[in-house]
């Protein structure tokens, strides 16, 4: 295998292991908030950090940032788990932030009685008004130099739920005048009277996720906690409270930053995706529209296809914007050598093959996939009533045209040499039938002469007394727009396009019968489509993936 150059991340940990850090002591987690379901922007930072525990065979930890009440729910936490495993990843413990409120809050105390922590009795506008700027020093809070008597009996009572909700909160006495606005006494705890969906209603303050976070890490021997770049002027932060809560010495975990990724035509953010569910643009989390884990999957993804994604964007220390149609190539790479072919038709005419005999019917071999020999092959029947795309017939065409037209033959995949003779239509000139004879000795790997004389195209289809018929459902962009939520003046969704979604009925070979939910097909000369969940004994649903091409390409 060639050698590839090392990202800036591994460089770190390398660079790390030859002064800081043992092999045995390297550890990473995924630290996900069960606010929502994951979405492909997660799948970066998933392939990153477990990638990380592959290739240094160090442990890494599902843990669960679950210290907001107001937004987090089992439904959630489930959803991630289910994620995670199915991209084919096994976490080394799953951890919760909330496991550990018991322990944030004695080091709160410890830190109130060194004078590292006071409550804050003022209102949030007043704490916001007294920040400061960027270049202009923040005011001290009044209650700065409350004695550490008053402290702890106000915080026991937060705690309690003996304190009005918005009365109080625990900030870190920090320095009101640092450079990092970060830094200027931040608050550590807010005073919150709503059920966790853990700890029920043991607390009634919640820690902030600064507080929490390196805490974490620390609690659980993290080594490299990796983020986006958002954090980077939170490390300041992150570092005090560590220093706060370590001994001198002690293994303490540190935090790096990497870019955010996001990809275009659509919102990579649990908060907005929310939205597009309650709203009723998309009909669940995991519509298939949807840029989530769940979504991609009930799309026909796989996870090779969304890992392989995540690797060819690798990590990177600026932001960027990935193009959707590389998503698509990495989900076509994949099912091309994975996913058997089908026949499928989706916009059908009927063609009458005059010359077959009305009664008859024969099965006809067919390969599974070209690209993989142990796929095997199938039967698929043939008679003299068949469906064709009405794109795949012109009455008359120019040289360019390798489909069927009047007076000329093509071949039918599987099947015949035909030749176009004559149409059939209605009063106001559609084409109802298209007549055609067919070349008996023509049967495509006989090895007849006459199969294997050579002609321009090659048409699928399927016989119309055998077809099964399905409801296909064709996806479009869910966002009009490049970038929806990168407009100042513009909410994301003024951008959505009305017409993401269109359902057709479709016919298929009667080999897909038996499909089960999440089978993926190729359905030749068309695309990828994958069953959905939808799917039963008495109607077959099929999504489609993406197209054999990328019909975006300008
Ligand atoms: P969202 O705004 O969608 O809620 P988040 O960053 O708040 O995103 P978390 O649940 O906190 O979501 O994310 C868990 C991990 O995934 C974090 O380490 C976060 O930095 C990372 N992550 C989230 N979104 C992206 C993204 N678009 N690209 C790369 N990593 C991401
Ligand atoms: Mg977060
Ligand atoms: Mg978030």
């Amino acid at each position: 295998e060639a050698k590839k150059s090392l990202n800036f991340i591994e460089q770190i940990i390398e660079e790390d292991l030859k002064t800081t850090h043992k092999r045995e002591e390297l550890k990473f987690r995924f630290p996900p908030e069960p606010n929502g379901y994951l979405h492909i922007g997660h799948a970066s930072s998933i392939c990153l950090n477990f990638g990380l525990g592959e290739k240094y065979n160090a442990p890494v930890n599902l843990r669960f940032d679950d210290t907001n009440p107001m937004k987090e729910e089992q439904e959630y936490v489930d959803a991630i788990k289910t994620d995670v495993l199915w991209l084919g990843f096994k976490w080394a413990k799953e951890c919760y932030a909330s496991d550990y409120f018991q322990q944030l809050y004695d080091w709160a105390v410890e830190m109130i009685k060194n004078g590292d922590a006071y409550v804050d009795s003022q209102t949030s506008d007043e704490i916001a008004e007294q920040k400061g700027t960027p270049t202009q020093p923040g005011t001290e809070s009044p209650y700065r130099n409350r004695s550490v008597e008053e402290n702890l009996d106000l915080f026991e009572k937060m705690k309690n739920g003996d304190t009005p909700e918005k009365g109080h909160v625990l900030r870190a006495k920090i320095d009101m005048a640092s450079s990092n606005m970060l830094m200027r006494d931040p608050v550590m705890y807010r005073c919150l009277h709503k059920e966790h969906h853990r700890t029920k209603g043991d607390w009634k303050i919640y820690p902030m996720y600064d507080w929490a976070h390196g805490e974490s890490d620390f609690i659980e021997r993290v080594s490299h906690s990796f983020c986006t770049l958002e954090f980077l002027p939170h490390r300041e932060l992150y570092n005090w409270f560590v220093n706060k809560v370590s001994k001198p010495g002690e293994f303490t975990p540190k935090q790096r930053e990497f870019a955010r990724r996001n990809l275009s035509h659509t919102v990579v953010s649990k908060r907005k995706l929310a939205h597009l569910v309650e709203k009723g643009v998309v009909e669940s989390w995991d519509d298939p529209r949807m840029p989530t884990i769940s979504g991609l999957r009930r799309r026909g993804y796989t996870p090779q296809a969304i890992k392989n994604f995540a690797d060819s964007i690798g990590v990177g220390k600026r932001e960027n914007m990935i193009d959707v149609a590389h998503l698509e190539f990495c989900a076509r790479e994949d099912l091309n050598k994975t996913a058997p072919r089908v026949m499928g038709v989706l916009d059908p005419v009927k063609l009458v093959i005059t010359n077959y005999d009305e009664g008859k019917e024969e099965w006809l071999h067919a390969e599974n996939n070209p690209e993989d020999e142990s796929a095997g092959s199938r039967e698929i029947p043939f008679s003299r009533e068949l469906y064709i795309e009405r794109e795949d017939f012109k009455e008359s065409a120019n040289r360019k045209f390798f489909r069927l037209t009047l007076g000329k033959e093509v071949r039918l995949k599987n099947a015949y040499i035909i030749k176009g003779e004559d149409v059939v239509k209605d009063a106001e000139g559609n084409i109802t039938e298209i007549h055609c004879t067919y070349d008996p000795k023509s049967k495509s790997g006989s090895g007849t002469e006459e199969s294997l004389r050579k002609v321009k195209g090659t048409l699928h289809w399927v016989s119309i007394k055998h077809a099964l018929e399905a409801e296909i459902r064709l996806y479009d962009r869910l966002f009009y727009e490049e970038a929806p939520d990168g407009h100042k003046d513009k909410d994301f969704m003024e951008f959505i396009n009305p017409e993401s979604l269109k359902v057709i009925t479709g016919y298929l070979e009667p080999s897909l019968k038996d499909a089960t939910v999440l089978e993926k097909y190729q359905f030749q000369r068309i695309g990828y489509f994958c069953v959905d969940k939808r799917s039963s004994e008495e109607k077959l649903v099929m999504n489609k993936t993406v197209g054999l091409r990328d019909s975006w390409a300008k």
